[in-house]
């Protein structure tokens, strides 16, 4: 159950301030303490924009993120890390991004970063809300690497990736993170033409540090990459199945969708706890606090309040800031409002 019934929480990307971006592309003119210093800093303004919103719940906006080298494929051994992007030309989309070779065993001997990125925001966070790790799981992490002869498919390049996972997981726990999202948005993408089945046993033994030690949940979005999608945005496909996930919570993306099938949440609910994307990362129409009220209400028809809590429906990394910061205040106002209504303040 919700530790706060109606929680408001986030998923966990934020957008870069735009001094990062342009920082991002000269990082090889950056000393290591100005890099150091450049990492605080851009961390502490997403803190400090997500408790400005008043979450119950927070993250480093992944602010260190910046580039391949300081994402998870640049933590990991093994690859030949120079994408050549399909396209280049045109509308901005997934399929200008490249795959990674391999060309020995996938290994992470210096851990995937995770644990120094919980680390700063611990260090930099207030005292208040709870601090939320996110990780990327295996399978979504193997989209971008192409399988050859010692990982022949995409579930072989999981496999490949799952110990990587799992150990930074245990690293987290071991670090004191209480609260942990292992991202999981392709298996949302791919449900409706690969096994639902494999993919839950694949996220359950990932999962099972965690298990009974910090609290657990999983982000099952349609794609946002550039804001686009990339699979039917239908959650039908993934049930019965994905009620086997050994997590604490689910979070769908319903604002984007209309609050499509949003009657899958009283399901959900019955075994988990649900968490609904309430304001739409894609669009630039910025909720209302009466907007997301009035969400909020529609869920509480099929989900009792202890069962909820609502975030966008993706991390905001694709949404410009201004409107991130302005969707994230509405949203948390208008879960309030509903909070007030039934004497949960
Ligand atoms: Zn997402």
């Amino acid at each position: 159950m919700q530790p706060i019934p109606l929680r408001t929480t986030v998923i966990g990307s934020y957008p870069f301030p735009g001094w990062l971006e342009f920082a991002s592309g000269h990082l090889d003119q950056f000393g290591a303490d100005d890099f150091a210093e450049l990492q605080d800093d851009a961390t502490s303004i997403a803190i400090h924009d997500q408790i400005r919103a008043g979450l119950d719940v927070i993250t480093d906006g992944e602010q260190s993120r910046l580039d391949f080298n300081l994402s998870f494929y640049g933590h990991i051994d093994g690859l030949d890390r120079e994408p050549a992007p399909p396209r280049r030309f045109g509308p901005p989309a997934h399929d200008q991004r490249g795959k990674h070779t391999i060309v020995g065993e996938l290994s992470a001997p210096r851990g995937l970063g995770v644990v120094e990125e919980f680390a700063r925001l611990q260090r930099l966070a207030p005292a208040g809300p709870v601090r939320k790790a996110s990780i990327p799981g295996p399978y979504t992490l193997s989209g971008r690497l192409l399988p050859n002869s010692r990982y022949p498919d995409r579930w072989a390049v999981a496999e490949g990736l799952l110990p990587l996972v799992r150990e930074e997981i245990r690293r987290l726990v071991e670090a004191g993170c209480a609260e942990i999202t292992i991202d999981e948005p392709s298996m949302s993408c791919y449900a409706h033409k690969e096994d639902t089945s494999r993919m839950v046993d694949l996220f359950n033994r990932t999962a099972e540090p965690a298990w009974g030690r910090s609290r657990l949940s999983t982000h099952l979005c349609f794609g946002n990459y550039k804001a686009r999608a990339v699979g039917p945005r239908r959650y039908a496909p993934m049930f019965p199945d994905f009620l086997r996930f050994t997590v604490d919570e689910l979070h769908l993306e319903m604002a984007s969708r209309e609050f499509a099938e949003l009657e899958c949440i009283a399901e959900i609910a019955k075994s988990h706890d649900v968490s609904v994307g309430i304001v739409d990362v894609k669009s630039y129409y910025i909720e209302t606090p009466q907007d997301v009220a009035e969400r909020v209400r529609r869920c509480l028809e099929f989900a009792p309040a202890e069962r909820l809590s609502f975030a966008p429906d993706c991390g905001l990394s694709q949404t410009a800031r201004w409107a991130a910061r302005r969707k994230l205040a509405n949203m948390v106002e208008g879960v309030h409002l509903v909070r007030k209504e039934l004497g949960l303040s």
